[in-house]
């Protein structure tokens, strides 16, 4: 197998040569089809999570065909079309296992962060934590539900059943979730950064109704916004943005110091709330969704061997919607 391999932070995933893996007890192995490249992946290589691990092969939207099956794998067979997510591994009997709160566990593994991810020809994963997806839509396709719809439906549960939807950051989770979101009769106002027309523009194509910068005041106030950008200073946008009784969910892994911001913005029973990994549950509840609400994601391919070109061009922001790898 080939991977791209992240050997040192803060320098670039380097094309590598690997020993095939045998899949292990209750694991599976995959021949990789696609793997959505995510905000996250740039915090790993960047070294902005705690705990890194080095080398690691990054990538954690990964879709691919099962070729190897460990000993005692159920319910799965040679073939099939799975997804990986992030969440990689639990232990089970912590409290927050116990709990139904598997995203919290106690001592977990994550796809591409603490396990090999999916930047490479192939992986081998717990099977457990594999998705079947059927055979309805394209690999690529599919890669981006993997993390950013999965980790944009779980901050849109908690974000409640409001109407008025602020989404702050307009990138690969907002532009699944906005079709999510107007798919159960909401209204979503999309906050891209002050100026950037290009994506007011593209989050327009997607039903939005409302797009502006994110210095802006939404024309109405809203019931609920979720941040999905990294810059601390939206929090007190978005709690200023809310109604009374609003909610404001911070949906990724990393985010800049918030900065100092008055009692009032959040007086009056506004909610700041973070929203942290996934649950196998949140990913069967949002892939039985997927083909009623007829997603429709907006992909950029990259060859595997150009993951770093892709990571760059994440980071600047050069394209709309999300970057995927091809083997
Ligand atoms: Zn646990
Ligand atoms: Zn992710």
């Amino acid at each position: 197998m080939q991977a791209m391999v992240l050997k040192k932070l803060r320098t670039p995933l380097a094309w590598t040569e690997l020993a095939d893996r045998a899949p292990g007890p209750g694991q599976i192995r995959l021949q990789i089809a696609a793997c959505g490249v995510c905000r996250t992946d740039l915090h790993v290589v960047d070294g902005e999570l705690p705990h890194p691990h080095v080398p690691i092969i990054p990538g954690h939207e990964i879709i691919g065909r099962i070729d190897a099956l460990g000993a005692g794998v159920d319910g799965l067979k040679l073939g099939e079309r799975v997804g990986i997510p992030w969440l990689g591994h639990t232990c089970g009997v912590c409290p927050y296992c116990r709990a139904q709160r598997e995203n919290l566990c106690d001592d977990p593994l994550f796809t591409g962060y603490t396990r090999d991810g999916g930047f490479a020809t192939a992986t081998v994963a717990d099977a457990r934590f594999a998705f079947p997806l059927g055979e309805t839509g394209s690999d690529a396709a599919l890669a981006p539900l993997l993390c950013a719809g999965l980790i944009g439906w779980r901050s849109l549960v908690i974000a409640g059943d409001g109407k008025r939807l602020g989404l702050y950051g307009f990138g690969a989770a907002a532009h699944i979730l906005a079709q999510v979101a107007a798919w159960q009769g909401r209204l979503v106002y999309a906050f891209t950064r002050p100026g950037d027309h290009a994506t007011q523009n593209f989050a327009k194509t997607l039903g939005v109704a409302w797009a502006g910068g994110s210095d802006d005041m939404p024309p109405e106030p809203l019931d609920a916004a979720i941040i999905f950008a990294t810059d601390g200073a939206l929090v007190p946008l978005a709690l200023q943005a809310v109604r009374r009784g609003g909610r404001v969910v911070c949906a990724g892994i990393h985010m800049t110091d918030i900065p100092r911001f008055p009692y009032s913005l959040l007086w009056e029973e506004r909610q700041l709330l973070s929203v942290a990994n996934l649950t196998r549950q949140d990913g069967i509840d949002f892939l039985a969704l997927v083909p009623q609400i007829g997603i429709v994601t907006k992909t950029n391919l990259y060859p595997l061997q150009q993951a770093n070109q892709a990571l760059d061009d994440l980071r600047a922001g050069r394209f709309e919607g999300a970057a995927v790898l091809v083997p």
